[in-house]
């Protein structure tokens, strides 16, 4: 007879948004000719840029003839791609990163949690809380973690709470962690790093062996002209770093699907016998063998993102967003609530007035606003006393739902 693995069974069945859903099904039957505005979804609403579009028709044309048509690319992805890749968000700023250390994948929702097969099974492993679900259920279903307990926390992960007291930013943990998941500029709080900070976690991770796993699928929100945009620009990140990278936020590909991992070939890590491991060497052979390489159409799509056309229109669907979190900063804000984050970031993380809880108001939003946005508290237990409001909307709609809340939300 067939058994399953039974790490599924430990997981808290999906309860945020399912929960979310219920709640605004139940407001809409309710209410049915109340337009909800919908804050809540961390997905990109504007259309693909004309330069990925162009880029991509063409390559569909190339497919449809005999002498340009493409078959099985190479796991790892395309050259040409990987090289732009490597000048534009690495040599640029300064990193050494090579074309043939960066693989193309299909998203950084797989890799983040793909990546934990070429690790073992007794890896001490640190995440924030509040956190972005994937790098704790991986972990769950990879058998890395005990059951859940009332909070929500899995025995055997260690959880570095995050709030305002510490910026947002974990303090480096006491003890020895050996994997820890950093997300900068953050989903959810919209936190960013400072080099100083990057700094002592890969000095931590250098000091204890440990590996960092960096995602930046926002970094190309980051304004500020001081703050890192690859954990790369840190001294020594190339011994102890891998990071994350997707054109899901910054190019609207959340649809089409193109991302990239960076694993250094510096990397290593211990194997039982005491000797050292090259991890590259693990992720190019699990690539090549679980992974067949993104469409060609789609590498196509992505590697114009890095043209003069490209590089503009990325910049100005980004500054889109950007003004979106600007106006939700600034109204939430004149309605006399707290807010973090949305500077650097496309999330704004609001601190719920009058005590309220994470559940507590979004109710309230639902009902006297008609504006759904996610509980803070869905992303971890110290979450718990903030919300999450996207900026990823039409103008139209984020302009609609800051007017509701400041006329009609009283704190
Ligand atoms: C959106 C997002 C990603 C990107 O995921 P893709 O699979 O590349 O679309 C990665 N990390 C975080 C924290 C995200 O919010």
């Amino acid at each position: 007879m067939a058994t399953i693995n039974e790490n599924y069974l430990k997981l808290k069945a999906g309860y945020l948004f399912p929960e979310i859903a219920r709640r605004v099904n139940v407001f809409a039957e309710a209410n049915p000719d109340e337009k909800l505005i919908r804050l809540g979804i961390g997905d990109v609403t504007e259309p693909l840029p004309e330069a990925c579009r162009t880029a991509m028709i063409q390559a569909v044309q190339e497919m449809g003839d005999r002498s340009t048509f493409m078959g099985y690319g190479p796991e790892q992805g395309y050259a040409w791609l990987r090289e732009k890749i490597a000048a534009h968000d690495f040599h640029a700023r300064g990193c050494e990163i090579e074309p043939g250390e960066i693989f193309i994948s299909d998203g950084s929702k797989c890799d983040t949690g793909n990546i934990l097969d070429i690790f073992g099974r007794n890896n001490t492993i640190a995440v924030t809380d509040p956190v972005y679900p994937v790098y704790v259920d991986t972990n769950v279903m990879a058998g890395h973690t005990g059951p859940a307990n009332q909070a929500g926390e899995y025995q055997g992960l260690v959880y570095l709470p995050i709030t305002a007291q510490n910026n947002f930013t974990a303090e480096i943990p006491d003890q020895k962690i050996d994997l820890i998941y950093l997300c900068f500029p953050n989903n959810p709080t919209g936190a960013v790093a400072t080099k100083a900070h990057l700094q002592a976690w890969v000095d931590y991770a250098k000091t204890h062996r440990s590996i960092i796993f960096f995602d930046a699928a926002y970094e190309a929100f980051i304004t500020n002209p001081e703050l890192p945009h690859s954990i790369y620009e840190i001294e020594g990140a190339r011994d102890c770093a891998i990071e994350f990278r997707s054109f899901s936020k910054n190019a609207g590909f959340t649809g089409t699907r193109c991302a990239f991992t960076v694993v250094p070939k510096t990397l290593s890590a211990k194997a039982t016998d005491g000797s050292d491991v090259e991890l590259w060497k693990l992720w190019n052979r699990r690539q090549s063998t679980k992974f067949n390489g993104v469409s060609y159409v789609v590498q196509r799509g992505a590697e114009a993102v890095y043209s003069p056309e490209g590089q503009a229109q990325v910049r100005e669907l980004v500054s889109f967003y950007l003004e979106n979190a600007n106006m939700i900063r600034e109204q939430l804000t004149a309605a006399g609530m707290r807010v973090y984050g949305g500077v650097d970031a496309p999330y704004v993380w609001v601190q719920t007035p009058n005590n309220l809880s994470s559940w507590e108001f979004f109710d309230k939003l639902l009902h006297t606003c008609h504006v759904v946005g996610t509980p803070g508290s869905g992303f971890g237990a110290a979450g718990e006393g903030y919300f999450r409001i996207s900026a990823f909307n039409s103008r139209e709609n984020v302009e609609e739902a800051m007017k509701r809340i400041t006329e009609k939300f009283k704190v």
